[in-house]
């Protein structure tokens, strides 16, 4: 009888010859970093929508459905995905392991948005404070250890194809390694170093590469400043002597807009990849472009 359980047990725990992983990731980088990986060796697809973010995820029943089959579900962690506990109750697969990319990075905590006071009700900022950052993905030597992550657990899951994955990730490794390489080649130069942000997505980034991180003028996407904020965020911008102010990608940049006209302030864009179409390279393209921003705005 035992070994009769012990069979079901490994037969329900691995995968026939010609049987492929399905794997689900969360998002755009985690996507990117998977595929990469894997090639066509395991079946990827990305949870969210291509024009979809992370944050706030409405999940849907096709979503629960791609779970609920899946072998792999690769997460950022950290929290962002925080509607990740009602979607794998309503999906109940049992055979499901959640890869978790952040596992043993060390988090920040979120920056105060200049806007964070006034607006926010109590219940709201009692919510935001004490919580950690998520975006460990935007710094490059943090993306390889989540790609070590990523790794281990497709090692684990498809013994079979460990080798092809192990060497697929070398070569994806070293060219995050060479991102690596050109960030800080970059930013030798002096650069204006003083970030203001958008949402607060970048402090991995800024502490990687030597940028004094001001903080972020909304916490969310979709948290807006109201009116009267605007005001406070104007004067705090003035009174840090602040020259430039990110954008971005993906989100409305008419607020950054109108604290530029009304401080002088540059407006760049900055992409945090926390929305599009998913590929293999995404990562790589969409940081390389980052960097050349960064440049721009800051070179003269
Ligand atoms: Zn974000």
């Amino acid at each position: 009888m035992l070994g009769l359980v012990t069979l079901f047990a490994l037969l329900a725990g691995s995968l026939s010859a010609a049987e492929k992983l399905k794997i689900v990731a969360s998002f755009l980088p985690m996507y990117a970093h998977t595929k990469s990986i894997v090639g066509e060796l395991a079946e990827v697809q990305m949870l969210i929508g291509s024009d979809a973010e992370p944050h706030d995820y409405q999940f849907k029943p096709s979503d629960v459905k791609k779970i609920a089959a899946a072998d792999l579900f690769v997460i950022n962690g950290a929290g962002l995905e925080e509607w990740l506990g009602d979607l794998l109750k309503k999906a109940g697969g049992k055979k499901l392991r959640v890869v978790d990319t952040s596992a043993g990075i060390e988090l920040l905590d979120n920056a105060e948005a200049f806007f964070t006071g006034s607006a926010a009700d109590e219940e709201e900022e009692e919510h935001e404070h004490g919580e950690k950052n998520p975006h460990v993905w935007l710094d490059p030597v943090l993306a390889r250890r989540q790609v070590q992550n990523i790794l281990a657990a497709l090692t684990a899951s498809d013994p079979k194809n460990a080798a092809a994955y192990k060497k697929n990730a070398d070569t994806y490794l070293e060219k995050l390694h060479e991102l690596d390489e050109s960030f800080r080649l970059a930013l030798t130069v002096k650069f204006e170093k003083r970030l203001v942000t958008f949402h607060d997505a970048f402090p991995y980034l800024a502490k990687r590469y030597g940028f004094v991180y001001l903080g972020c003028i909304t916490q969310f996407p979709g948290q807006d400043p109201k009116p009267r904020d605007l005001q406070a965020l104007v004067q705090a911008i003035n009174k840090h002597g602040v020259k430039v102010i990110f954008a971005e990608n993906g989100y409305s940049p008419k607020l950054l807009e109108e604290v530029a006209r009304q401080t002088g302030a540059k407006a760049g864009v900055l992409d945090t990849l926390e929305i599009g179409a998913p590929s293999a390279d995404a990562y790589l393209v969409r940081m390389r472009k980052n960097l050349a921003a960064l440049g721009k705005v800051w070179k003269k």
